[in-house]
């Protein structure tokens, strides 16, 4: 039966084009219709014509392609917004040396570098991302990880001024440093976060820091490294006892305070350990962030307790070398794993961690899609469906946003990234080629080539 909303005519058609809708099926139409910010219509030419009133801006696709807005699992928003286009990748690979970071000391910095970030994401398709790490311990006082960023993405999200939606994480550590469970205990105590603008921004769980990364020899691995050292958890601890049972303790105690818990792990023995602590939290949908080693036993566990891995495929594209470098072509064998770990049944999104990497996924989805490492590493190409789903609904899916945004079916939010070309005309590694045409996030065009 149709409801009488159905009848009315829609404020947006665009028809004529490939709409990758990332429904289950994986179906493709030529139509979508949207009205009052939501997707009234997914179908064929004919289909959403029917929707098409006096008052109804047409769209003519001419055969380009429609997706869901791109959500990046992973992305430091304010930090992004502070330092564009410096990106910290040139740092790790040792071709430049950047300026040391400004500061976000006022509140008015604060908003102008998360209101440039939603401009350059709006230019990009992205509509969703998740801002990993805020909170009380930030060690240098810059302001990029502060309780005020925090603090400040609520104002403006109640306020209607974000481009895009924000997750957020909390933090109670140094952003890629040491941590210890009282500090923890402390900030899960002390801090209460702002409260969620619905649909706009919430804070959706907690980051912790298992280890280091490997090229500078802080992974917690398995294999060793050539000194015969194998790292360690950045966690405090006596011993590596008792670092393993703090981490594992804190782990714990985030996901029993009813949170959901984002490890940053890239060591194999860092991966595992985590992976067992996450299964046996209480609570769902935790991830592993990046997990550059993660070994088949791992990414079987992942997949049985339903733990996600986000990562960057940017970095694997960059970091191989100096990965195979630190820890040897048996550690290059299981590292960013991605097409094993869909094989496996591990829920795989895909991100930028800008300001680390340019936020552009299409550079990501490039990366993902033509194998990035080096010589001797298996295959773990995706193929295009599988990196835009990363990017798409399987974000939403971290977000637990699932039902309502993350994929073009009928009740969902409008957000959408219109590309200037058919992407199943385009070679994945000239993606980064094709234009963006339109970005809309609930309905509304925020930005337009
Ligand atoms: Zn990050």
């Amino acid at each position: 039966m149709k409801s009488a909303a159905d009848n009315r005519s829609a404020d947006l058609v665009m028809t004529g084009g490939v709409v990758h809708t990332m429904n289950p099926a994986g179906h493709l139409a030529s139509g979508i219709a949207i009205k009052d910010g939501r997707i009234v219509r997914v179908g064929t030419p004919l289909q959403v014509q029917a929707m098409v009133g006096p008052e109804t801006e047409v769209v003519r696709l001419r055969g380009r392609s429609v997706l869901p807005g791109i959500n990046d699992a992973h992305l430091h928003g304010a930090w992004l917004g502070l330092r564009w286009p410096d990106l910290l990748l040139d740092r790790l690979t040792g071709t430049d040396n950047l300026a040391p970071d400004s500061r976000l000391g006022k509140a008015e910095e604060r908003r102008a570098a998360i209101l440039r970030t939603g401009d350059l994401l709006a230019s990009l398709g992205i509509t969703s991302y998740t801002e990993p790490g805020l909170g009380p311990c930030e060690h240098d006082g810059g302001g990029r990880f502060g309780v005020e960023v925090l603090r400040e993405y609520a104002d403006m999200a109640a306020r209607g001024e974000l481009k895009a939606r924000v997750s957020a994480l909390l933090l109670f550590a140094e952003m890629d440093g040491r941590s210890s469970l009282p500090d923890v205990v402390a900030g899960l105590r002390d801090l209460t976060p702002p409260a969620e603008v619905p649909g706009w921004f919430k804070v959706t769980g907690v980051k912790i820091f298992a280890d280091g990364i490997p090229p500078m020899r802080t992974a917690w691995s398995d294999e060793p490294y050539e000194d015969g050292t194998h790292g360690a958890p950045l966690v405090d601890g006596d011993s590596l006892d008792e670092r393993e049972n703090a981490l594992t303790t804190m782990i714990e105690t985030v996901a029993a305070a009813g949170h959901q818990v984002a490890v940053h792990a890239t060591g194999s023995r860092a991966t595992r350990t985590v992976t067992r602590a996450l299964a046996g939290a209480p609570g769902r949908r935790h991830y592993l962030v990046h997990g550059d080693v993660l070994h088949p036993d791992t990414l079987k566990t992942m997949a049985a307790a339903g733990i996600g891995l986000t990562t960057q495929p940017g970095i694997a594209a960059a970091a191989s070398p100096m990965l195979r470098d630190a820890l040897g072509q048996a550690a290059l064998g299981h590292a960013w794993p991605v097409r094993d770990a869909l094989a496996a049944g591990v829920r795989l999104c895909l991100s930028s961690d800008a300001p680390m990497l340019t936020p552009d996924w299409r550079h990501g989805v490039a990366a993902a899609a033509t194998r990035w490492a080096v010589d001797g590493a298996p295959d773990q190409r995706l193929a295009l469906d599988q990196a835009l789903r990363a990017y798409t609904i399987a974000p939403a899916w971290q977000d637990g946003a699932e039902s309502w945004k993350g994929s073009l079916e009928p009740g969902k939010v409008a957000d959408l990234c219109v590309l200037d070309a058919g992407l199943l005309d385009v070679h994945p590694a000239d993606l980064p080629e094709v234009p963006i045409a339109m970005t809309l996030v609930d309905g509304k065009v925020v930005y337009e080539r």
